[in-house]
């Protein structure tokens, strides 16, 4: 078992891995910036480094100072959270290679979901039904390229093949535009992510955002948790998440599922991921795979009732499954609503001190947030500040025990989202269930 744990993280998730270390008895570390001396899990950390200045560049994505640290410390794993280093297979290789258990995927399977031509072509050969495309690098000069384009239908989506966070894409309506935009997308995604390889894919106009939870040993096995919704999305950010998605069938969730875990197995995948889909007129069609614990992991969690961080310790520390597929079930209902420290109608960023905060409580209610009454909001880092998760026997009592949270909520000194939250959960379509993902930012007239 696994002594020592250094968590490379801040924020929430950093506390939520802590919680999971203590319930195993593993010994935390925590790393920080400057800026984040009093974050909660640095307080009750068992011993906390400090790896450098705020800005991210010089101390949560700053490799040397997150190894030096593990060194210090005795550390024998590096927990990377989601964001930051958590997808970098140059970090989990270095983590590796210095002697420290990586508690994630090998560095390879890392790359090889990173790049989305490869993670593609890997699902594709499992089995994940995948959205029609080019099966491939695109380039501009290639006339094939226009009759491959008429071939799937207009519109298209151009995408950097090593693209993220929403960026690197564009859509394209007809042949007049189309070697132009692969041009532009090509310059955009050499001069974003070092890397100029683009692919083409249908263009999918009104689709739905699900995706499915996995969890794998090292030994071969692995198992699927069942789907969240996101679709609830602002800028290709989530805003917020459920558990199960509405009007998934036992079936189609047995269907889909299934090849996620083969495609695990197929690929040598260890630890936590997910599979992104993009669901429309009763057809998934895999987008891309994350290769770390996910900010909406608890909706899964809620309805399984697999504490998935706890799991995925276990695992890195060559543990076999705990659990095997037809022993998880799928309970109840569960809602999550990222809370940011934003203004709730021009979403500007509102760092500062919070000079008073009131958790929610109840039946069914959940808060992971590492805020406290007196702690400042760093400008430095994502506005996220916690989530709020419910859960309910149905997804009326979720949604019930929401607005209650909701409600109940009171964080004062800075804005947040929660007055947008309240709207959502109050909207005739977010009830019924099923959105799409462009209808949040339809809503708001954006
Ligand atoms: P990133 O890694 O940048 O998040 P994704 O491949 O996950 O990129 O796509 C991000 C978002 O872009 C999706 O959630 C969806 O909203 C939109 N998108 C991507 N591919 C398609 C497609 N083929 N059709 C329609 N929308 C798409």
């Amino acid at each position: 078992m696994i002594e020592k744990i250094l968590i490379a993280n801040r924020g929430e998730i950093a506390l939520r891995i802590q919680r999971a270390c203590r319930e195993l008895g593993i010994k935390t570390v925590a790393v920080h910036s400057d800026a984040d001396r009093e974050l909660k899990h640095v307080l009750l950390a068992d011993e906390s480094v400090c790896i450098g200045p705020a800005p991210s560049r010089d101390s949560y994505l700053h490799i040397p100072s997150i190894i030096s640290a593990a060194e210090v410390t005795d550390t024998v794993a590096i927990h990377p959270g989601y964001g930051f280093l958590s997808e970098n297979a140059d970090f989990a290789e270095r983590v590796e290679r210095s002697g420290f258990v990586f508690i994630g995927p090998k560095p390879e399977t890392i790359r090889l979901m990173g790049d989305k031509v490869s993670a593609i072509k890997a699902m594709k050969q499992a089995g994940v039904p995948c959205v029609p495309g080019s099966d491939g690098p695109i380039d501009s000069s290639n006339k094939h390229t226009l009759d491959l384009a008429r071939e799937i239908g207009y519109p298209v989506i151009i995408k950097a093949a090593g693209g993220g966070g929403g960026r690197g894409m564009r859509v394209v309506h007809s042949d007049a535009t189309l070697l132009n935009a692969i041009s532009l997308t090509k310059a955009e995604a050499s001069a974003a992510f070092g890397n100029d390889m683009v692919y083409m894919e249908k263009y999918l106009e009104n689709p739905r955002h699900v995706e499915f939870q996995v969890l794998a040993d090292q030994y071969g096995n692995a198992i699927h948790l069942g789907e969240r919704d996101c679709s609830m999305q602002r800028r290709h950010q989530k805003v917020v998440e459920e558990a199960p998605a509405p009007g998934i069938t036992p079936e189609q969730r047995a269907f889909i599922g299934e090849r996620c875990a083969k495609a695990c197995e197929q690929i040598g995948y260890r630890g936590l991921g997910t599979f992104e889909f993009l669901y429309q007129d009763g057809e998934f069609y895999f987008i891309e795979m994350n290769t770390r614990v996910q900010v909406e992991h608890p909706v899964t969690e809620m309805i399984t009732g697999v504490d998935l961080v706890k799991e995925q310790i276990l695992v890195a520390s060559g543990e076999r499954l705990r659990y095997r597929q037809a022993e998880i079930d799928w309970r109840g209902h569960a809602i999550e609503c990222r809370l940011n420290a934003e203004h709730p109608e021009t979403f500007r960023p509102s760092p500062g001190p919070i000079e008073e905060f009131h958790a929610p409580g109840g039946p069914g209610v959940r808060i992971d947030t590492h805020i406290y009454a007196g702690y400042v909001v760093p400008p430095y880092y994502d506005s996220m500040i916690g989530k709020l998760i419910t859960h309910g026997e149905d997804r009326d009592t979720a949604l019930s025990r929401m607005c209650n949270a909701l409600r109940e909520t009171i964080i004062e000194g800075i804005d947040t989202n929660i007055p947008l939250h309240r709207q959502i959960m109050k909207d005739s379509a977010f009830q019924q269930g099923g959105a799409n993902i462009h209808y949040l930012e339809k809503k708001l007239g954006l």
